[in-house]
């Protein structure tokens, strides 16, 4: 039975499960199998979230075909049929929301200021987080202006992120922007991204490679309260 994917359709980041399956590896890591989950698997778009099912710590979350598999540090008292709690790890997930949000983002608004760009691959991972666009050139010193400018806009204006699904296929939809396809978690709303930088350009005669470096708003406030 496919594992009910309850992040494509809720910002929850608490619920329960029931114990589908339980495969002991080695000390320290069990394979733990669900009847739905909260937990974004790692995909190439995306890494996977963090958290406990039950009291046991999550280390990894991957695809395996219609499953998502959680990767546990212990399988202790988890059987089948057992209901667990599952808890996502907050600051994670925003960090990883925020990468994802904030790179659809940038994908849109750049061949909205360059109308020679398509943006060809997406990888929203923080510290290699890249977006590559089929161009004509490389953009000028005004060409990022514009997109800086556009995207501090466009998170100024505070609007919602929102998911949307046509024909039964999901997608991301940012005010105007065409809706971008999408099995990834989001920010709720634009104001949720603090600040964006492109940390690393190069146009190689045929595509443009952009890195980016996003900060959330709330793990930000949560790292001044804790300084
Ligand atoms: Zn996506």
């Amino acid at each position: 039975m496919a594992t009910e994917r309850m992040y494509l359709a809720t910002h929850a980041q608490d619920g329960i499960a029931a114990v589908l399956s339980v495969v002991d590896i080695e000390p320290g890591l069990s394979i733990v199998r669900l009847n739905r989950t909260l937990f974004h698997p790692e995909s190439s778009e995306q890494l996977s979230d963090r958290g406990k099912v039950g009291s046991h710590a999550v280390l990894d979350v991957k695809w395996d075909a219609q499953d998502i598999d959680h990767y546990l540090s212990s399988s202790r008292d988890l059987v089948h049929g057992k209901t667990v709690g599952i808890t996502v790890d907050k600051y994670w997930r925003t960090l990883q929301s925020t990468y994802h949000s904030s790179g659809h983002l940038l994908q849109s608004i750049v061949p909205r200021v360059r109308k020679d760009c398509v943006a060809v691959f997406g990888r929203h991972w923080p510290e290699s987080a890249r977006l590559v666009f089929y161009a004509a050139g490389p953009l000028s010193r005004d060409d990022v202006a514009e997109i800086n400018q556009a995207f501090l806009k466009e998170t100024s204006r505070d609007y919602p992120v929102e998911i949307v699904f046509s024909n039964g296929v999901r997608q991301v939809q940012l005010a105007d922007y065409d809706p971008i396809v999408c099995h990834g978690t989001h920010v709720q709303r634009t104001s949720d991204i603090a600040s964006m930088e492109i940390s690393y350009m190069n146009f190689d005669g045929e595509c443009l490679i952009m890195d980016y470096v996003v900060k959330p708003r709330l793990v930000q406030a949560a790292k001044i309260r804790g300084s």
